[in-house]
């Protein structure tokens, strides 16, 4: 045997769930995927830059054409004018890109603060690094930011913060003012921020995504990320960019280049033909995703589940204590997916010390109209 160096990293729950799913035959709710393709457009599209011979590596920090896009985007959108060739990094995967920026920043005995429920990759990538987190807990029901609690947890050996908004699991929104008060917090430190903004186009209810890259004295010191899996409904292509300041963008690239060097080509040339195609499609989904979060909750109001519809992301959370109150979540998610024919994630999987109370479950609703509807209709007999 040898000695692990990440001993209590085990399968992680997406993959847990979803072979439960498959195995039983239930309706997959769990690990966050859509279950309808990406736009017919951007499918087409690969094809025809395969055949055309776009097949060997593109350049290590992405193809040209994708990088402008993102460029144009985030302008668009965020207001943000990026030098694209030092401050904006194609990765394979939003996943890979965060693994890279902490690796890029972490040293050992480094603090990184990580707000639970968290997404499960940050910490693995944290203890690689030789590093540790610092969980914060957020306040439910709503998991607001405490930043109070926040300001308890710096400490002179505090390097990174790990924001993700809107949130997985709980959808929660960061607003421009948590922001102004992360930035107060943190003005005269060392100290970086790692923004997990994968969801950043899930925003319902006519909110908008504060996103850092709209607030220039958090940007300087930040590295944002996102991901064209959530954006274009094909987590499969595991393709991603890190937008970040030059000499953070050239130190995120150092470890890129050897991690995997570049990401896949023909996947580039087609999103950066269908982003200048069709520059709607971001601010379409907002709309498209309320609709089917409407959809799954108006239904699920009929159930037992006691929920807040989710402000933003494609995962909604729900409270089961009026159906089984002594059951933990992962045994209710086993029980769900296994007697009941719906997969969920529990939720205390994103915790290090989950609340003992705690009987909440996450449905993934990025699912075709006829799936939401059956999931919602076996969940109301629970
Ligand atoms: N961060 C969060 C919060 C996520 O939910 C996901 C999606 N699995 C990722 C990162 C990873 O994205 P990707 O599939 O592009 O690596
Ligand atoms: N981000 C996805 C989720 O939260 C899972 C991705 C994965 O399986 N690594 O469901």
């Amino acid at each position: 045997m040898i000695a692990s160096k990440l001993p209590h990293v085990g399968t992680t729950i997406f993959t847990t769930m979803s072979r439960l799913a498959a195995e039983t035959g239930a309706l997959n709710l769990s690990q966050g995927f859509p279950d309808f393709d990406g736009p017919p457009a951007l499918l087409e599209a690969v094809g025809r830059h395969v055949l055309a011979g776009h097949n060997q590596y593109a350049p290590m920090i992405g193809l040209p054409a994708l990088r402008e896009q993102v460029g144009l985007k985030i302008q668009r959108l965020y207001g943000r004018i990026l030098d694209i060739e030092q401050e904006i990094t194609i990765t394979p995967g939003a996943t890979q890109g965060i693994f890279c920026a902490i690796q890029a920043l972490v040293r050992a005995g480094d603090e990184v603060i990580v707000f639970d429920p968290c997404y499960d990759s940050y910490e693995p990538s944290v203890q690689l690094s030789g590093g540790h987190c610092v969980h914060v807990p957020l306040q439910p029901p709503e998991f607001a930011m405490d930043w109070q609690r926040v300001r308890e947890a710096i400490t002179p050996r505090t390097r990174l913060i790990i924001l993700n908004s809107p949130h997985n699991p709980s959808g929660a929104v960061l607003s421009p003012t948590d922001l102004d008060q992360l930035a107060a917090l943190i003005r005269d430190r060392d100290i970086y921020l790692l923004s997990d903004e994968v969801y950043e186009h899930l925003v319902f209810d006519g909110q908008q995504h504060a996103s850092v890259l709209c607030h220039d004295e958090l940007y300087h010191r930040a590295f944002v990320i996102s991901s064209f899996g959530k954006t274009c409904h094909v987590t499969g292509w595991k393709t991603g960019y890190v937008v970040a300041p030059p000499a953070l963008s050239e130190e995120l690239r150092k470890i890129h280049q050897y991690v995997s060097f570049a990401g896949v080509t023909p996947l580039q040339w087609a999103l950066a033909e269908f982003m200048a195609a069709h520059p709607e499609h971001v601010t379409e989904l907002p709309g498209f995703y309320q609709q089917k979060r409407d959809l799954f909750c108006q239904q699920l109001a009929h159930s037992r589940f006691k929920f807040v519809p989710t402000a933003g992301t494609y995962f909604q959370i729900a409270d089961y204590s009026a159906i089984c109150p002594d059951l933990p979540d992962l045994e209710m998610a086993f029980w769900l997916t296994r007697e009941q024919g719906v997969a969920c994630i529990p939720v205390s999987v994103f915790y290090q010390r989950p609340p003992a109370d705690l009987r909440l479950v996450r449905f993934c609703f990025a699912k075709r109209e006829d799936t939401l509807r059956q999931a919602a209709e076996r969940l109301c007999r629970v």
